[in-house]
């Protein structure tokens, strides 16, 4: 395979340059953390991604998880072509919201009511909020390396952009916010435990990943999670599952569904935006009624519960609730990664790789200064497979990935493999 012709990527990311810090609006998109830079693209079907110099690439970025059904999905387009022909806000209740709502509450049960947002950030945010205002307490506890958007209290030590570009503490956070954050180690029960024993009086909520998606996709271990839960409920604290990546993507009724576990308040996004810009929180009702206008705890949003947001999100749902969906998801997945995995073997490069149903993790071991991923995230791309620009990214499979797009994506690996 050739270097891809990529100048028209060079051109705007020149102008993208002296206007937009970076040329990214989002500091993930960068190439930083890999060299090279960033690609502009123009148009998605299906699996299938095409650059502004017309390279097509198999996608395993899928916008960072909302695309489970692939890009332009026809009835995704179809309803939401039909939705902004009756106008695209009226700040004012509209239908399809009630309808995500009745959704939502439908296929996770622990979530007795919802309010949307415009993103994932927004859903932690007001979920931290609402948990304090509930509690009447002031710190919380999150897990080194996860991440849960780019709110101030949320950065201290987080995952995706902040790991990739190794930004430990984030310039512009004060200390006194940063103080009411505690940070235990992902898996660490006992660290919790002690936590929880200096601290319990004071702590509002734990905020978690079910799956460290952003650390790329670490399980939780065994007993991690139901530990949270019993913690919180003997302190009387929130949990917070963060489902913004897991939320539909691992099964119908996100990482809580799998494991068994009740959330208190659950935030979602990605997925339930079918692609737009959506986010939400809910949970127990008697937490939720704590929310303005009927409680003291004031959250907003302009365009919350965008009605062609909506839209998108009820479409993707509606797809996602038919019959086999996620166990094709889980088989492709499954058939892909032992795919590569053999591959690898062939070469004898030691990789480990693990999935949640299509959300999965790729790591190279003995590559702690990630030289091959870089080399092989190139070579990927060279050979038409799009993956995310840094080590700790998770990839995901959408439905439009079949088996001549994994077979191709097992060809393309080889000759990466060949190629270093
Ligand atoms: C993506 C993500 C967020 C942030 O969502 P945005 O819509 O980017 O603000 C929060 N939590 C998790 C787990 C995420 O993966």
């Amino acid at each position: 395979m050739s270097k891809k012709l990529l100048a028209n990527s060079k051109a705007l990311l020149q102008r993208a340059q002296a206007v937009i810090p970076g040329g990214v609006n989002s500091p993930v998109r960068a190439f930083k953390s890999v060299g090279g830079d960033p690609i502009f693209f123009k148009k998605g079907a299906g699996a299938y991604i095409c650059d502004v110099d017309d390279n097509a690439y198999i996608d395993y970025v899928a916008s960072w998880g909302p695309l489970i059904l692939g890009h332009n999905n026809p009835k995704v387009i179809a309803a939401i072509q039909d939705a902004v022909n009756e106008g695209l806000t009226f700040g004012a209740p509209t239908p399809i919201e009630v309808t995500l709502a009745e959704t939502i509450t439908k296929l996770m049960p622990s979530i007795e009511m919802v309010r949307m947002t415009s993103s994932g950030t927004e859903a932690t945010m007001s979920a931290l909020r609402l948990a304090r205002g509930y509690t009447g307490k002031s710190k919380i506890l999150k897990f080194d390396s996860c991440y849960h958007g780019h709110s101030d209290a949320l950065l201290v030590k987080a995952g995706s952009g902040l790991l990739t570009l190794g930004i430990a503490a984030c310039a512009g956070v004060t200390d006194s916010i940063a103080q009411n954050t505690l940070v235990a180690a992902y898996n660490d029960l006992s660290a919790c435990q002690q936590i929880f024993e200096q601290h319990g009086a004071d702590i509002a909520a734990i905020i978690v990943e079910p799956i460290a998606a952003n650390n790329n996709v670490i399980l939780p271990a065994p007993g991690f999670l139901q530990g949270l839960r019993d913690l919180c409920d003997h302190y009387q604290a929130v949990l917070i599952f963060d489902e913004v990546i897991t939320g539909f993507r691992v099964a119908l009724g996100g990482a809580q569904a799998l494991y068994d576990i009740p959330a208190d308040l659950t935030c979602l996004g990605k997925i339930i935006g079918g692609g737009m810009p959506v986010g939400a929180f809910g949970g127990r009702r008697e937490i939720m009624q704590q929310l303005a206008p009927l409680g003291p705890v004031y959250q907003a949003g302009t365009l919350s519960g965008n009605p062609v947001a909506m839209t998108a999100g009820f479409a993707t749902l509606q797809e996602l609730q038919k019959s086999g969906v996620y166990e094709q998801l889980q088989q492709s997945t499954a058939t892909l990664l032992t795919n590569l995995k053999d591959c690898a073997n062939n070469y004898k490069i030691d990789m480990d790789v693990r999935h949640v149903g299509s959300l999965f993790g790729i790591t190279f071991l003995d590559d702690p200064e990630q030289k091959l991923f870089k080399r092989w995230f190139h070579a990927m791309l060279d050979n038409g497979v799009y993956l995310a620009p840094s080590a700790f990214e998770a990839g995901f499979v959408s439905t439009m990935h079949d088996s001549n797009v994994l077979q191709k994506t097992t060809e393309a690996f080889d000759r990466s493999l060949a190629m270093l």
